[in-house]
């Protein structure tokens, strides 16, 4: 026995790749060679979770897997539940011929979005409120930096090591429906967001790897830079159209912050489902191969949007052939959820073995995937454990979340006349009305990209505060607080409050569904206001993705703040009205006046506003 043993050892194979200390091209360069084309093309198709059992993964070397919006193990999963699910997918990928670990992706655009419990970040409308970088000095590390560490953790513990985040568009029209996944109009706030980058991978040691994706380990994740080019420019805001743009004007608007991301190891660049001056993003092999790869050096790779190729066809994969063929002709490296994976893999096989597309161009897309692989040690390292779990939704994380929130939110007005500021309220006050539909309502609090991919209504979505739940555990004892969703005028008039907060605004919506021609706030909520600020001292929060129509209602309102889409933690909100904290925040987007000024950013030649970028009221904090 023994002398069998030994010759079994002596006999099994010394594999370069499988070897963390031969060098990352050393080892990308021996397993690709081992590599068949069946193998190659199943590291570029990455399918949805439901599809990813451990017999598919294996049989068609799939080389990714995702949660679409919303796609979890089960409602409120715990994250032993998720470790689970995705460890037995990847047992079916290591079983494989040559054990190449697969790499699970999820949108994780404000915390850990798809999971119950999870910390719940403002989303980035808010975020580039906060502009901590101009003023970031080594004791106060950049906010959205430590909120891309706390996700990466709360990711990490439910056994995921892929976000498809930050999201990195220029919203230059908010009629856009994903607007409120752009941290501002400004190029240069959003260059400054990308330092979330960081915190999702870790810090690049040395100044030496410009464009190499870079993670720095277990605890830390992927990032993908989205979504590639001019997602946020299209015409009159409309989801997925075309972006009318001169070349410089795509260069130095939509362009900067990719730069930026590529400098800081970022892992991934997803491409845009959005077309420019008519060409389909998914099929531009100028901005995906020539600037992106070539001029950038981008070194990781780039991933298509859902469905993404099956668009270039206009209806979506009337000609799969070609769509297939323009898509990774272009640049594309791993394509998300082909509508048919079985049929991609066959046509792109074909394709390879046709000489339509060259060998070489699948191995340049199955490199950048190892890449990505080697560097973050899912070769080592690619079963997930549960020493992270005690992570999601920590008292930290939603600590942070409540000071993201109270630096997010933008104070607009203080009072009808000036000198006589209504803001920070007394928490010893006699009786408070709470009012309007957002304010008992975590998931309109949330947005979309909560839980659902358009976000729910309702208290039981999540783990979270309220803003009544915040106002009501922050005022004195003493201080009466009495909740009316949509009070009429004779409720208001006859109860003698001394204040109102009326928190109203938009309805949760995801892409599509949130392009809005009208940019309204949603009913009753006019009428709230109508009826509760006509009579007394009231404070209207907007809960909104974006600026939204508010000239109307504003001579009613004594005190107006921006709130934004804060997450989970209300109690942010409160702890701004009533003084335990001062306002600081400065719009990171301009407040039109009526839709018909739209579009119209800082620096355009016709500006005249509502409230101009960078604008933003301060309160001191009161001392109690
Ligand atoms: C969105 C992406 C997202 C993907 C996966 C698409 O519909 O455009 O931003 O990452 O779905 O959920």
């Amino acid at each position: 026995l023994l002398f069998f043993c030994l010759v079994s050892v002596s006999q099994a194979e010394y594999l370069k790749y499988k070897d963390p200390k031969q060098p990352l091209n050393v080892r990308i360069r021996d397993l690709l060679k081992r590599m068949t084309l069946e193998e190659k093309i199943g590291q570029m198709t990455q399918i949805e979770r439901l599809n990813a059992t451990a017999d598919v993964m294996k049989k068609y070397f799939i080389g990714s897997v995702l949660s679409g919006g919303g796609s979890v193990p089960a409602p409120k999963a715990s994250p032993e539940a998720w470790v689970q699910m995705v460890n037995e997918m990847q047992k079916g990928s290591l079983s494989t011929r040559l054990g190449i670990p697969m790499i699970y992706g999820i949108d994780a655009v404000h915390g850990h979005n798809n999971v119950y419990n999870a910390t719940i970040f403002p989303h980035n409308v808010g975020l580039g409120v906060t502009r901590q970088v101009f003023i970031c000095s080594n004791e106060d590390p950049v906010l959205v930096k430590r909120i891309g560490e706390a996700t990466a953790l709360e990711v990490r513990a439910t056994g995921v090591p892929y976000v498809f985040a930050p999201c990195i568009a220029v919203c230059r029209d908010p009629r856009w429906g994903r607007c409120y996944e752009s941290y501002s109009e400004d190029p240069r706030i959003v260059r400054t967001m990308t330092e979330i980058i960081p915190g999702l991978q870790g810090d690049i040691p040395g100044n030496s790897r410009k464009g190499v994706p870079y993670v720095a380990g277990k605890n830390k994740v992927a990032a993908c830079a989205k979504h590639y080019l001019g997602d946020g420019g299209t015409n009159k805001g409309i989801n997925e159209n075309n972006t009318l743009i001169s070349y410089n004007g795509l260069l130095s608007i939509h362009m900067p912050a990719y730069y930026d991301s590529i400098v800081k190891g970022v892992s991934t660049v997803m491409v845009s489902y959005s077309s420019w001056n008519g060409i389909k993003m998914h099929a531009n092999k100028d901005l995906v191969t020539g600037y992106l790869k070539n001029k950038l050096r981008f070194r990781g790779f780039v991933i298509s949007d859902w469905q993404g190729i099956d668009r270039i066809t206009s209806p979506p994969h009337a000609n799969y052939s070609y769509s297939v063929q323009a898509g990774i002709s272009a640049g594309i490296d791993m394509i998300m959820v082909p509508y048919s994976y079985t049929e991609f893999i066959d046509i792109l096989t074909s394709q390879v073995k046709n000489g339509i597309i060259p060998m070489s161009r699948i191995d340049d897309a199955v490199s950048r995937i190892l890449r990505v692989k080697f560097t973050m040690g899912l070769f080592e390292n690619p079963y997930a454990d549960q020493s992270l779990v005690n992570q999601l939704g920590s008292k930290e994380h939603r600590e942070l979340a409540r000071e993201a929130v109270r630096k997010s939110l933008v104070l607009l007005k203080n009072g009808k006349s000036a000198g006589n500021p209504i803001l920070p309220i007394p928490k010893k006050t006699g009786k408070i009305l709470v009012a309007g539909s957002h304010a008992d309502n975590l998931g309109y609090q949330c947005g979309g990209w909560t839980i659902q991919w358009q976000g729910l209504g309702g208290n039981d979505l999540t783990v979270g505060t309220t803003i009544l739940d915040a106002v009501k555990q922050t005022v004195d004892a003493d201080t009466e607080v009495v909740y009316n969703e949509n009070p009429d005028e004779n409720f208001v008039k006859s109860s003698k409050f001394s204040y109102a907060i009326v928190v109203v605004g938009e309805p949760p919506y995801a892409e599509t569904f949130g392009d809005s021609l009208n940019l309204t706030i949603a009913q009753p909520g006019p009428s709230t206001i109508h009826n509760v600020c006509g009579s007394i001292k009231c404070v209207v929060v907007l809960i909104t993705g974006r600026p939204v129509v508010i000239q109307p209602y504003l001579s009613d309102i004594d005190a107006l703040v921006a709130a934004w889409l804060p997450g989970t933690e209300g109690q942010g909100v409160a702890d701004l009205l009533f003084g335990d904290y001062g306002f600081t925040g400065k719009l990171a987007r301009t407040w039109f006046k009526t839709v018909d000024q739209l579009p119209m950013n800082v620096g355009d030649k016709h500006y005249d506003p509502l409230f101009p970028f960078g604008f933003g009221l301060t309160t001191q904090p009161t001392k109690y």
